[in-house]
């Protein structure tokens, strides 16, 4: 579209002090007319339905993707940054889940997504973790989005992780916490759908496992002493803690209700308190 200038930049020589010099004078222009203004708008309006109109006869260039219909091929880019969750502590943990996965996936004939929900808490390798409850990320955390609350463990007489709050309402998807994490503990998603009704619901626990990091309970031979090692936070009942500064200390409506994580196996869920 064309542009209507109000003012030029014109270069002249000019004598200053003796010498000839050479200035740059900003010179205000004559305000176009309303009929140029309305000419230069059409002008403009119809370039763009020009480039509607081509779009209808080349539908291949259509750029504009169809949210939620193309759901299931939507690209999202490994840079977008959607949720926070807990990692794959290593690949014994990935492999076993994917193996487990497999399997009951073939018992029930089903697709291994779909076979995510027949698992059992105490199968699920998902929620093992890498996480010490150092508080790093926390420290980190330029928002006051994550709480780490600790406990002592047993077991090893050291403290371990008992839940890690993160609040996604006040989170800015900064990336800080990642970067801070000495155990390579957590990352960023690309998972999106996060809309809730109810913004209590933005708050989550990351972790389902009160327990050390996976290597130390791997290192334990006893199976006896391995179970004692690990408690299972509810995913439904209980108050959970809230982190962050600033929350409003809402009434709670009915029973507890719960959201799965909208990232399909990233394992976190969020508690209604
Ligand atoms: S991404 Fe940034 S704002 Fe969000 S929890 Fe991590 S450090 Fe805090
Ligand atoms: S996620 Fe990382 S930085 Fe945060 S408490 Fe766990 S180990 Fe420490």
């Amino acid at each position: 579209m064309g542009m209507i200038q109000a003012t030029q930049i014109v270069n002249e020589e000019r004598p200053i002090a003796g010498k000839t010099v050479s200035v740059s004078v900003v010179q205000r222009l004559r305000p176009p007319t309303r009929f140029q203004v309305a000419l230069l708008g059409m002008q403009g309006l119809l370039q763009g339905m020009w480039l509607t109109l081509t779009y209808f006869w080349s539908p291949v260039e259509v750029v504009t993707r169809e949210y939620p219909e193309n759901r299931d091929s939507l690209k999202i880019t490994e840079r977008f940054r959607g949720n926070l969750r807990f990692k794959f502590p290593n690949e014994v943990a990935h492999q076993t889940h994917s193996a487990l996965l497999e399997q009951i996936a073939q018992e029930t004939q089903t697709h291994p997504e779909v076979a995510e929900n027949w698992i059992r808490d105490e199968d699920d390798t998902r929620w093992y973790h890498n996480c010490t409850g150092c508080s790093k990320c926390e420290e980190a955390c330029p928002n006051a989005s994550i709480r780490i609350l600790t406990r002592h463990g047993e077991i090893l007489d050291d403290r371990e992780i008992d839940r890690f709050v993160w609040r996604l309402d006040s989170c800015m998807f900064c990336n800080a916490c990642v970067l801070a994490c000495p155990w390579d503990a957590i990352e960023m998603t690309g998972g999106f759908e996060n809309a809730v009704f109810d913004r209590r619901l933005l708050v989550y626990s990351l972790n389902r496992l009160a327990a050390p990091r996976i290597n130390l309970i791997q290192d334990e031979q006893d199976p006896a002493v391995r179970a004692r090692m690990i408690d299972w936070r509810s995913r439904y009942g209980g108050p959970i803690p809230l982190g962050g500064t600033g929350l409003p200390n809402l009434p709670a409506i009915g029973a507890p209700k719960v959201q799965e994580c909208p990232v399909s196996h990233a394992g976190s869920t969020a508690v209604a308190p």
